[in-house]
């Protein structure tokens, strides 16, 4: 059995955050620290976007940055102005190589890949982690993983296919579509989302929120050629550079049993907004949190989503689950009738009670009302 100080369970974006925030306050000179995942290898997975209502460590990892972003529906078509808080977009493989070569430095600091974490038990104030083929022993243990965690919400996830096109000729369109809802709203809440990365390379994805968690990978691809047919043209031609499918679940997980040496991260400690999916600045804050908890040698709880946003957005979900294909008014209502600030601000959990309250106001009442009770 392999012994550390600190084990960290998942090499994706919250433990490789966690440890490389660990490493830069000086916590892992003295302490030892393994991480483990069962991926073999790291890839260009993902690519993680929000707007810049705080400074973060990955400004160098970025894909892109953008000061407009647009809204669109059959017969709308909706600014926003992210002037004072940009819309980034961090590139996974980036991440993930300037993590790497950062712990890479400490000889403190382990990487098991390959290594599938089946179990974790709590012995005599410690944790066992057992995994393919062996266990490790640390005082504690900071999981991503969210398969042994009781859900708290209905089942309802955002899944998608993204595809990074490289086009043949220069693209006109330099503004990022942030949902586009031209398109079939029959079944599902269901939209586009365009990133212009360069003048000739395309990031498109295909959106759903609905009780499944994906669609075939085959029924994704055939709509993203259709969007490209019908806002580009017939003949355009285009070659496949990356892609990423995945789904978010819109819901919120609690453990089994609670055990003060095994404090969940990422998307297992709650850290994704349930009515948009955004989760990366919430990783952010949650990682700087437990560094200066592990610093200041206090007991370890986790930075946690404000308690009005979590109610606020079960609402939002209620009506989403109610309305189904016929969300398009209200997300274009909401971008339409307020100010671009506030609602940054409200999506990205940084506003004040009065914004709230213009948001609020902004919404049909009585289907809202409804839901709340
Ligand atoms: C495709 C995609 C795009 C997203 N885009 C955005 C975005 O634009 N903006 C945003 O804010 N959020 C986004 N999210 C949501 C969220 O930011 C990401 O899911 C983020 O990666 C969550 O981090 P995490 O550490 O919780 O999970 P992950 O990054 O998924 O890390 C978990 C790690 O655990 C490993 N693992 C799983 N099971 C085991 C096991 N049994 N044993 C060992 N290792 C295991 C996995 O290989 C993985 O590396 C996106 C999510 C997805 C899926």
């Amino acid at each position: 059995m392999e012994e550390f100080d600190y084990l960290i369970i998942g090499a994706g974006c919250s433990g490789l955050s966690l440890v490389y925030e660990m490493n830069k306050c000086k916590l892992l000179e003295n302490k030892t620290c393994a991480i483990i995942d069962f991926k073999e290898k790291f890839s260009r997975d993902k690519i993680w976007s929000f707007w810049k209502v705080f400074s973060h460590s990955f400004d160098d990892c970025i894909l892109g940055e953008w000061k407009k972003l647009q809204i669109i529906s059959k017969d709308n078509k909706v600014i926003l102005d992210c002037n004072s808080t940009p819309y980034q977009s961090i590139d996974s493989g980036k991440y993930y190589e300037k993590i790497l070569k950062d712990i890479k430095k400490n000889p403190n600091i382990f990487l098991y890949l390959d290594e599938k974490v089946i179990d974790c038990v709590e012995e005599n104030g410690s944790v066992n982690t057992v995994c393919k083929n062996k266990t490790f022993k640390s005082k504690v243990v900071f999981n991503s993983l969210s398969q042994n965690l009781i859900r708290k919400e209905p089942i309802l996830y955002q899944h998608f296919l993204g595809c990074e096109l490289q086009f043949e000729n220069e693209i006109i369109e330099e503004t990022p579509i942030l949902m586009d809802f031209n398109c079939s709203q029959s079944e599902n809440v269901h939209f586009f989302y365009c990133l212009p990365i360069k003048k000739k390379c395309l990031f498109v994805e295909t959106t759903w929120i609905s009780k499944d968690k994906e669609f075939s990978e085959d029924r994704y691809k055939l709509e993203i050629e259709n969007y490209i047919k019908e806002n580009f043209g017939l003949n355009t031609n285009y070659t496949l550079l990356n892609k990423e499918i995945g789904s978010i679940p819109l819901f919120h997980f609690k453990p089994k049993i609670k055990n003060k040496n095994i404090i969940p991260i990422g998307s297992a400690a709650n850290l994704t907004r349930l009515s948009t999916g955004y989760t990366f600045l919430n990783i952010q804050k949650s990682s700087t949190h437990l560094v200066t908890k592990l610093l200041n040698k206090k007991k370890l709880d986790n930075w946690k989503i404000s308690k009005k946003y979590i109610f606020f957005d079960k609402i939002f979900l209620k009506v989403l689950i109610e309305r189904k294909g016929n969300m398009a008014p209200i997300f274009l209502r909401l971008f339409k009738k307020n100010n671009s600030k506030i609602i940054i601000r409200f999506l990205s959990n940084v506003s004040s009670w009065l914004d709230d309250l213009r948001i609020i106001l902004s919404m049909p009442k009585w289907i809202f009302l409804k839901n709340i009770f």
